[in-house]
C-alpha cells in the first residue's frame, strides 16, 4: 500500500505569475516576487505542485491552446533555471457561453480529482491557493483546505468574504509558504 501524497493547488494568474486579463502573449507572462522562494519551500514541506487554472480565454477565441502551450511552457522554462519543478499543469479551457457545460472549469472541483486520481492525493490535507473567492469555492467543494492571497485581484476579492471563507488569507504565495 502507498501512503497518499499532499499537494498544493496553485491558482495561476494573480498566484504564481501577474494577473494582466486573459495573459494571451508569453512575453507577458512575468513571475510574482517571491514565487521561485514559495515554490521551493512548499516543495522541501513534502507538497506535489500542480497548478490549476481556468482558461476560457481559449473558448472566447482570445488565443489558442497553441498558445497556452507556449505560455506554460515559459513557465516551466523559468522555473527549471531555478530548480523549480511543477507535478503538473490542469486547466480548463471551457466557458459556459461558448463551449456549454463542463465539470473542469473552477469552481467545480473536475481539475482537483482529476489529480487526485493521477496522484493518489489525500485532498483532506492538500490545500488549494488563489486570488479569488472562486478559487475558494473550488477548494471547497474538493474538501480541500483553502488559502485567499491578496496578489492578483486578492485585495479586492477579500472585501467581498461573507459566506465563502477561506482558511487562511495571506498577503501572498511566499508568506502562505513560510507559515505552512
Ligand atoms: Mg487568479
Ligand atoms: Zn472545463
Amino acid at each position: 500500500m502507498t501512503s497518499k501524497k499532499k499537494a498544493i493547488f496553485l491558482d495561476r494568474d494573480g498566484v504564481i505569475n501577474k494577473e494582466v486579463g486573459y495573459l494571451s502573449n508569453p512575453d507577458d507572462f512575468e513571475l510574482i516576487d517571491g514565487t521561485i522562494e514559495a515554490l521551493k519551500l512548499l516543495r522541501k514541506k513534502g507538497y506535489l505542485l500542480i497548478v490549476i487554472t481556468n482558461q476560457a480565454g481559449i473558448a472566447r477565441g482570445y488565443y489558442t491552446e497553441d498558445t497556452l502551450k507556449k505560455i506554460h511552457n515559459k513557465m516551466k522554462v523559468i522555473l527549471k533555471k531555478k530548480d523549480v519543478f511543477l507535478d503538473d499543469i490542469y486547466f480548463c479551457p471551457h466557458h459556459p457561453d461558448f463551449t456549454g457545460l463542463c465539470n473542469c472549469r473552477k469552481p467545480q472541483p473536475g481539475m482537483i480529482i482529476k489529480a487526485q486520481n493521477k496522484h493518489n492525493l489525500d485532498l483532506s490535507n492538500s490545500f488549494m491557493v488563489g486570488d479569488t473567492l472562486n478559487d475558494v469555492k473550488t477548494g471547497l467543494s474538493a474538501k480541500c483546505k483553502t488559502v485567499l492571497v491578496l496578489t492578483g485581484y486578492g485585495s479586492e476579492e477579500h472585501k467581498k468574504i461573507y459566506s465563502i471563507k477561506p482558511d487562511f488569507i495571506y498577503e501572498n504565495l511566499l508568506e502562505f509558504a513560510k507559515n505552512l
